[in-house]
């Protein structure tokens, strides 16, 4: 009896839930299509009186086996393919972060509102890496911006995934910006003799970064930082060399507040987090890398300054800790309070 009444009555919200003045709506319920896109890659915090703007340009299945190396027991000896000699353990390190190989990885990018000048800091692949990447445009614009306004362009390092965007297709991005990167990179990566020197895998690199830069030079806005110099007031260019010869970090400082815009000091946090001493086969040198690596991550966890990094997850934004062994990565908590913007 209590089942009939319970039938009845579940009928009868039916017959309420569907009653329209023009009637019953018809019985048919498409499934909503799948989107399969992202939300727009753009992330947003305050550093002080600055506004700082994580930009995603894309991501792409990194080729971690191809690309990480290490040293030999033997410190003369040349550093080996991490996943070719200890895959377990790279294997594992991985998958304590829940992570399959290879790792989906970020090209982050980074735009810093002063007040008075407008920054950005690295530029994406432009056209250089295929349809996953190059993006960084369409979302500088969705986070309310135009690559017009762009004041200054700094480069952590003349590498295509980072030089690339100021000039995609050989056509300037960025008609209004200077466009500065430390000179030991142009010097490197502009250089014909340099490029016959180097290992074919890195031919590609050299034409980017002269591809990129050609506009730029050509209408004398390409400026060589010669050393730790400041840009703007509020940033200031620090020489980072190991990943490549001139690669440079860039110190941003608000009100008592640090963010350091780190470049590639860091590849794949998964891995080089806990082992810093894992290094890449891009790197210019592949032991002054791990120094400057390690270096700078026990800075971070000293000082406690904001990191913004061009290949952790995106936003790439958070802190550094302290681990049992290596270090953590702390991402930046999602926030949606940022104050209300000066007219
Ligand atoms: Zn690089
Ligand atoms: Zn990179």
């Amino acid at each position: 009896m209590i089942r009939q009444a319970t039938i009845l009555c579940a009928a009868a919200a039916l017959a309420f839930a569907f009653a329209v003045p023009n009637g019953p709506i018809p019985a048919v319920f498409a499934a909503a299509p799948q989107q399969r896109s992202q939300a727009p890659g753009f992330y947003r915090m305050m550093l002080g009186d600055f506004e700082v703007t994580a930009l995603l340009d894309g991501t792409h299945p990194s080729p971690d086996e191809e690309v990480l190396t290490h040293a030999a027991p033997d410190p003369a000896a040349p550093r080996t393919r991490l996943f070719a000699e200890d895959r377990d353990r790279a294997l594992s390190l991985l998958a304590a972060a829940d992570l399959p190989a290879p790792t989906e990885g970020s090209i982050n990018a980074f735009l810093i509102n002063t007040g008075k000048r407008l920054v950005l800091i690295d530029s994406g692949a432009g056209s250089l890496y295929g349809d996953c990447c190059g993006h960084l445009i369409e979302n500088l614009r969705a986070a309310g911006y135009q690559p017009e306004q762009v004041d200054e362009v700094l480069l952590t390092h003349l590498h295509a995934d980072h030089v690339g965007g100021i000039a995609p297709h050989g056509r300037m991005a960025f008609p209004n910006a200077v466009v500065r990167a430390g000179k030991a990179d142009a010097t490197y990566w502009l250089s014909a003799a340099n490029e016959q020197a180097a290992p074919a895998f890195l031919h590609g690199m050299f034409e980017g970064a002269r591809a990129a830069l050609k506009p730029y030079i050509d209408q004398n806005k390409f400026r060589p930082i010669e050393g730790d110099e400041e840009i703007v007031p509020g940033i200031m260019a620090r020489s980072a060399p190991g990943h490549t010869p001139g690669h440079s970090v860039y110190a941003v400082e608000s009100k008592g507040q640090k963010l350091l815009v780190w470049g590639d000091v860091i590849h794949l946090g998964a891995i080089q987090f806990l082992d810093p001493s894992v290094t890449v086969k891009y790197d210019s040198d592949e032991a002054k890398a791990q120094a400057m690596r390690e270096s700078l991550l026990a800075e971070a966890v000293r000082d406690r300054f904001w990191i913004a990094a061009a290949h952790i997850s995106f936003p790439g934004l958070g802190h550094v800790g302290p681990a049992p062994i290596g270090f953590t990565w702390i991402p930046a908590n999602y926030t949606t309070q940022l104050g209300t913007p000066s007219p």
